[in-house]
């Protein structure tokens, strides 16, 4: 650890992913602003990670600020059951007015894990409501993430992913092969085989089939194919089952198109939002539906939808996130992304070329490099602040998504610190 930091070791603080007694280095930030990081020690860093994909404007924002200050003056929060409020009623009418148009209802979750648990509740409530109780199953792609909460852990990879010690207590879900189908690949039937057959052989036993799509995250930074979310629709519609979209990570623009379900024009019955919907200032998540699961669900029995957090629709929370969409919609950001897609490309093209290096790709703002073996986390993030960039990897993967607003300089800093640190380091 570094001298100076003594101070910042966990004492009573659990940090994520990281253990008491071999500590990776957490680097004490005095402020941030725009794509600059500043730390304690007076160094600042560009920005690669936009805080886990949510800081799309930068930091702060005048007009983000300006909103959460504004809303501060009214109130900070009151209760969402009995009592309902503006900045509420604004957001749902504008999610549900950027978003496909069959998606017309709105629940607010406190985090994208919880907006993840809401999906599958109102998945599993529709068919209880239908008299289908038996629909209790789950279908998923492998290298999956949806979050840290029970019910997101029991989708995500099972294997791979960050939740196997829990596999134990979790409920069994169904998991087929993820699809490696590149976006300009020929379109093979195996792709969707398995997931074909489940359909086919347990479509009863199916409640929804959820996945992320287009680009899976924190499952293990993979793109894969629009047709392969075409056919999912197609399979799900025959078999009746629901289709849940987790875009909390690819969601307002990352991709390069508004919501990654657009590169397929596939509309899923439920979608989970979160991440970058208050443009990174605080947490707030969305789960929209249609009007097949709203009305399934008040029709019946209970006849109510059972989910009710303390702080649903917090309104500081939902201020700003109306704010951060109007920041983004006002600008050309369709270019912008574009320009950043172009950047990333060129800047990490010649990492390409590297015998440890075994794949490189770019969405939108989005810049992987797939090692072949784990890099060292106890290394690795010094070797980029010592460079001046903030990029935090994960087990074989050195990847960025930077906020929008990074210049082609920045991104120009960030692929070189990148390549160098593969090069040296990896
Ligand atoms: C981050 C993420 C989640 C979980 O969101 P939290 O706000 O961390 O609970 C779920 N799904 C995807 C795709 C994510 O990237």
């Amino acid at each position: 650890m570094p001298a100076g930091l003594a101070a910042f070791r966990p004492r009573a603080r659990l940090d994520p992913y990281s253990s008491l007694t071999r500590p990776i280095t957490a680097y004490p930030v005095a402020g941030a602003s725009g794509t600059r990081i500043r730390l304690e020690d007076g160094r600042e860093l560009v920005d690669g990670m936009a805080s886990w994909w949510s800081a799309i404007h930068g930091y702060n924002h005048p007009v983000l600020n300006a909103a959460a200050r504004d809303q501060l003056e009214a109130m900070a929060h009151v209760m969402f059951g009995g009592l309902t409020h503006r900045p509420a009623v604004r957001l749902a009418a504008t999610l549900i007015d950027i978003t496909p148009e069959p998606l017309q209802y709105v629940f607010f979750a406190d985090s994208g894990s919880v907006s993840v648990e809401v999906a599958i509740k109102m998945a599993l409530q529709y068919w209880f409501a239908r008299g289908h109780s038996q629909r209790s199953k789950l279908l998923t792609i492998r290298a999956g993430y949806h979050g840290d909460t029970f019910g997101a852990m029991s989708v995500c990879d099972p294997v791979g992913g960050m939740h196997h010690l829990f596999s134990g207590v979790l409920p069994q879900h169904l998991f087929v092969r993820t699809p490696d189908c590149r976006r300009d690949d020929e379109w093979r039937e195996s792709q969707i085989a398995e997931l074909r057959q489940h359909l086919e052989h347990a479509g009863h036993e199916i409640a929804a089939v959820i996945l992320e799509p287009i680009v899976q995250g924190a499952g293990g930074m993979r793109f894969y194919c629009p047709e392969f979310l075409r056919r999912v629709r197609a399979l799900c519609d025959a078999h009746e089952v629901l289709l849940i979209f987790d875009e909390i990570a690819t969601g307002f623009g990352r991709t390069g198109e508004l919501f990654a379900m657009h590169h397929a024009d596939v509309v899923p019955d439920i979608l989970c939002l979160g991440k970058a919907l208050t443009g990174g200032y605080m947490t707030l998540a969305a789960t929209l539906c249609n009007a097949r699961v709203a009305e399934g669900i008040s029709e019946h029995d209970p006849g109510v939808f059972m989910h009710g957090p303390t702080f649903m629709a917090n309104p500081l929370a939902c201020s700003v996130a109306q704010a951060s969409i109007e920041l983004l919609l006002e600008s050309d950001w369709r270019t912008n992304i574009h320009r950043i897609e172009t950047a990333l490309e060129t800047g990490l093209a010649p990492c390409r070329e590297l015998e440890q290096v075994r794949d490189v790709r770019v969405l939108g703002a989005i810049g992987v490099v797939e090692l072949i073996h784990p890099v060292d986390m106890h290394t690795l993030p010094e070797a980029f602040v010592q460079r001046g960039v903030w990029v935090r990897p994960f087990r074989n993967l050195v990847y960025v998504m930077p906020p929008y607003i990074i210049s082609d300089e920045e991104l120009g800093v960030l692929t070189v610190a990148i390549c160098e640190v593969v090069r040296e380091c990896c």
